[in-house]
């Protein structure tokens, strides 16, 4: 059954408090905000309530605050508070506390229309350890909740889950964002149109063995790149020099790819260097084995070659884990190569994690990928089908 969403309950005159994500990734020396993506991804729930006479209190985390002040300086919600302003054309006030004396003193003046914003919710013990009396506080604030923070959505912090709890039946909804990624999710991992094909990269096997497995189930073929192919090769008895292993990793990748069969692709050639630094002339493209000294940063051209045309016949292709590192331009090629296939097909594509979404932006290719997601960790679960603990206590429609 699907969720309850904002559009389904009558905000007019009413206070609504958003649960969204606007951890947002800050410029280490000035604390600027290097990227407003999060903000802006949250404008169409918030512009929604305003427009039809709710007003809005939006609650979100930043970063991990330490505790102590002085280091936590960049982690107060001001400038957030200050671009949402800017992007929404509306102003917004910053409570100066979670759910202490300045947000319910903010929120009870609230008029249809306006907004405000809670300090960051780590500010306050109350938020990691799902304390109640917390939850009261802060869900006293409101008449109505809505989850927007689908990142957020396999952890159970207090404004995830204990604080939709303390609201009525009719009152527990997602937003738009939440509501779009659940809708996508369902669709490619229900019924996907065939062929459904897996874009794999990224550092470490590890990190996505559940995915992986789950993926096995459904997928018609899984093409892997990055770093994990290492594993994977290593694992095969192939030298693959000094490229990035997890050497405690090789019997379950081995057993990973027996299990996958045929349906497991790993990369014929591969770009190398001796360093991560080397420059785009010094790297060299070798088909099996890596010599010592080298190391793999990038699938090599036949390989992108491949998978190019395996991709082209793809109804549907979900891809997490960036071919290379594409953060050094000598290494960026496998990965600009992909998002431009799927940027170019009429299959459903859905880029999920934190880099593989960063890639795909930075390079200019997101406008033209069915769904970018906003989850990473969240993604990766959601996919495994681990159960969302937050979700069960929205409404359902
Ligand atoms: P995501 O966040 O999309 O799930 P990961 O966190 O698994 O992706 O991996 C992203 C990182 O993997 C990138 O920072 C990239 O530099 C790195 N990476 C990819 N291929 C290689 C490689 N061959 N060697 C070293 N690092 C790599
Ligand atoms: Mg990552």
């Amino acid at each position: 059954m699907a969720k309850r969403t904002v559009a389904d309950v009558d905000v007019a005159g009413k206070r609504v408090m958003i649960r969204v994500d606007f951890n947002v990734p800050l410029d280490k020396k000035t604390g600027a905000i290097a990227d407003d993506r999060r903000i802006r991804g949250a404008l169409p729930t918030i512009s929604n309530v305003l427009h039809r006479g709710g007003s809005v209190i939006c609650m979100s985390h930043l970063g991990r605050p330490s505790g102590d002040p002085a280091k936590d300086k960049f982690l107060t919600m001001d400038r957030v508070a200050e671009r949402l302003a800017e992007v929404l054309g509306v102003p917004v006030t910053k409570a100066a506390d979670v759910a202490g004396p300045s947000a319910a003193a903010l929120a009870a003046q609230l008029r249809p229309g306006q907004v405000l914003v809670l300090e960051n919710l780590r500010f306050d013990d109350g938020e990691k350890d799902g304390d109640e009396g917390f939850a009261k506080r802060l869900a006293a604030l409101a008449d109505i909740y809505v989850n927007d923070a689908f990142g957020t959505c396999h952890r159970t912090d207090a404004s995830m889950y204990a604080v939709p709890q303390q609201f009525p039946p009719g009152a527990r909804v997602v937003g738009m964002l939440v509501e779009k990624e659940l809708n996508i999710l369902q669709e490619i991992l229900g019924q996907p149109q065939r062929p459904f094909i897996a874009l794999m990269g990224g550092a470490k096997v590890s990190d996505k063995i559940g995915f992986i497995e789950a993926l096995l189930g459904k997928v018609d073929k899984i093409l892997v790149g990055g770093a994990m192919a290492y594993t994977f090769r290593k694992s095969q008895g192939q030298p693959v020099g000094n490229s990035l292993v997890e050497n405690d990793k090789l019997d379950l990748a081995r057993a990973l790819l027996a299990k996958a069969g045929d349906k497991l692709v790993l990369p014929m050639d591969n770009r190398i260097a001796t360093s991560p630094d080397a420059a785009a002339v010094d790297t060299q493209v070798v088909q099996g084995a890596i010599p010592d000294g080298w190391e793999g940063f990038d699938i090599g051209p036949a390989t992108i070659a491949e998978y190019q045309r395996q991709l082209s016949g793809a109804k549907t292709i979900v891809w997490n884990g960036p071919m290379g590192m594409f953060e050094k331009e000598p290494f960026r090629a496998g990965t600009i190569a992909m998002a431009q296939v799927l940027a170019d097909t009429n299959a459903v594509t859905v880029v999920g994690g934190g880099e593989s979404a960063d890639a795909v932006t930075r390079f200019g290719f997101d406008d033209r990928i069915t769904h970018v997601s906003t989850g990473g960790g969240a993604f990766l679960e959601y996919v495994e089908g681990k159960p969302f603990a937050p979700l069960t206590v929205i409404d359902e429609k």
